[in-house]
C-alpha cells in the first residue's frame, strides 16, 4: 500500500526505480559537495532527498526548509515567511536531538523570548520579535548549527526544498547565506530542489557570478520522467500491493495520459483503487480533472518567479484559444491579432521551449505545440 502514497516517500522499497540518483546524491553529500536536485514537479525531487537522507540519518543532522510553503497568493513574501520555516526546521531539530539545547538557548536570546517558546513554536509570542530578524540572524544560528553536528561527529544537511522560491523572499539575502556556509560551515553540506529548472540554475548562477564558490559547487541530480515500460511497471506493481486486478487497456491509458510523471501515476492508482474498494464510479477523466486544477496552480506560481509573465499567460490562452493545439505561426497570429505588443516567431519559440520545459506544454509530432489534459479551460 505504498506505492501509491501521495505524500513524499522516505523509504528506498517504497520508492520506485530511482537507485542510480539516490546513489548520486549519497556520493554529493559525502564529498561534501553542494547538490541541486532538478526536475519538474511531483517528479519525486523531495522524495529523492528524503530517502536519502533517512538512509545516512545516523551520520546526518538535516534541517529542512521547505519553501514550497510560502503561498501563492502574493508574488513576494517579507524575510518574517522565511524565518518562519527556518525556525520551523531548526525546532525539528531541538526536539529530536537533546545535544541541540544551545541552539534554542542561541535563538531565544536572539529574540528575547523563553527557549521553551522556540521549541514548542509559540508563534503568538515569537511572532513580533521575528520582525527584525534578519540574514546575519540565520547564518549566526547555520554557524551554531554546524558547530554541534561537528561536536557530534556528524554532518549538518540543509535542505532548501524548492529553491526558486527564495527569488519571492524580499530581504532574504541569498548570496550571504550561501556565502557563510562556504566559509565558515566545513561541515555542512546543502541540497537544493528546483522545479523550475531555468529559475532554479539562474538564481544559483547569480550567487556565483557574485562571488565564487571556489572549491564547493553545485552538483546537479536531473530527475526524468519514467519511460512507458517504467510507467506501467509501477502502475502494475502499486496495484498488486493494493490487491487490485484492473483492466490492461486502463493501464495504457493511464501511461499515455500521465506521461511518466510518478506523482499523478500515484495519484491515479490512489484515486483508482479508493474508487474500487468502496464500489464507486471513478472515470479517468475525472483523475485528470484533479491533476489539471494543480497543475493550473503551478502555473500561477511559475508565473510569479517569471521574468516574462503576461507573455506565458497569452502563449498558454492563444493556443487555448487555437482548441488546444496549434503551430508555432498559428500560435504567433493569434497573439499579434490578440495583444498589443508583437511577438517575433524567435522569441515565441524560446518561451515556448521554455514552457515545455515545465510541462506546462506539449512539444508533438510535426512542430505542433499542445496544452496538457484540459488545462486550458482552468487557466481560462
Ligand atoms: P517533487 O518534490 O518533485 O514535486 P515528490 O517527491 O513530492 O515530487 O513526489 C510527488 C508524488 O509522487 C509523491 O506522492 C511521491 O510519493 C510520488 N513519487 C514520486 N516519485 C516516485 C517514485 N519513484 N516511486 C514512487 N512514488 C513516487
Amino acid at each position: 500500500k505504498i506505492l501509491f502514497d501521495t505524500r513524499p516517500k522516505n523509504e528506498r522499497a517504497d520508492f520506485f526505480n530511482r537507485d542510480k540518483e539516490i546513489e548520486e546524491l549519497k556520493d554529493i553529500l559525502k564529498h561534501n559537495d553542494f547538490a541541486a536536485v532538478l526536475g519538474i514537479r511531483r517528479i519525486g525531487k523531495t522524495s529523492l532527498v528524503m530517502v536519502t537522507l533517512n538512509e545516512v540519518k545516523d551520520e546526518i543532522i538535516p534541517l529542512v526548509i521547505n519553501l514550497g510553503k510560502i503561498g501563492s497568493e502574493k508574488k513576494l513574501y517579507p524575510m518574517e515567511t522565511f524565518s518562519k520555516l527556518f525556525l520551523e526546521g531548526t525546532s525539528e531539530i531541538i526536539k529530536k536531538y537533546t545535544f541541540a539545547g544551545k541552539i534554542s538557548r542561541l535563538i531565544s536570546n536572539r529574540l528575547g523570548v523563553d527557549p521553551k517558546d522556540i521549541i514548542d513554536l509559540n508563534w503568538a509570542k515569537i511572532k513580533i520579535k521575528l520582525r527584525d530578524f534578519n540574514t546575519q540572524d540565520v547564518n549566526e544560528i547555520v554557524r551554531g548549527l554546524d558547530e554541534i553536528a561537528d561536536d557530534n561527529k556528524k554532518k549538518l544537511v540543509i535542505f532548501l526544498d524548492e529553491f526558486q522560491n527564495i527569488k519571492r523572499i524580499k530581504g532574504f539575502d541569498i548570496g550571504s547565506f550561501l556565502h557563510d556556509i562556504y566559509e565558515w560551515c566545513k561541515n555542512t553540506v546543502l541540497i537544493v530542489s528546483g522545479s523550475f529548472v531555468g529559475v532554479t540554475e539562474e538564481v544559483l548562477n547569480q550567487v556565483e557570478a557574485e562571488k565564487p564558490f571556489f572549491g564547493r559547487k553545485f552538483f546537479k541530480v536531473y530527475l526524468e520522467r519514467f519511460n512507458e515500460d517504467q510507467s506501467r511497471e509501477f502502475l502494475i506493481k502499486g496495484f498488486e500491493e493494493e490487491g487490485i486486478k484492473i483492466d490492461e487497456k486502463i493501464i495504457e491509458k493511464a501511461i499515455k495520459l500521465f506521461d511518466g510523471i510518478p506523482g499523478w501515476l500515484a495519484l491515479f492508482g490512489r484515486t483508482y483503487t479508493y474508487s474500487v474498494k468502496h464500489s464507486h464510479n471513478i472515470e479517468i477523466k475525472d483523475i485528470i480533472k484533479e491533476a489539471a486544477k494543480q497543475v493550473s496552480k503551478d502555473f500561477t506560481n511559475f508565473l510569479k518567479i517569471s521574468s516574462s509573465p503576461t507573455r506565458y499567460a497569452e502563449i498558454i490562452l492563444s493556443i487555448s484559444r487555437l482548441g488546444g493545439k496549434g503551430r508555432l505561426k498559428e500560435i504567433a497570429d493569434v497573439m499579434n491579432s490578440l495583444y498589443k505588443e508583437e511577438i517575433r516567431e524567435s522569441r515565441l519559440h524560446d518561451l515556448l521551449s521554455t514552457l515545455v520545459n515545465y510541462s506546462f506544454v506539449k512539444a508533438e509530432k510535426r512542430g505542433i505545440y499542445s496544452l496538457p489534459s484540459d488545462l486550458p479551460t482552468r487557466i481560462g
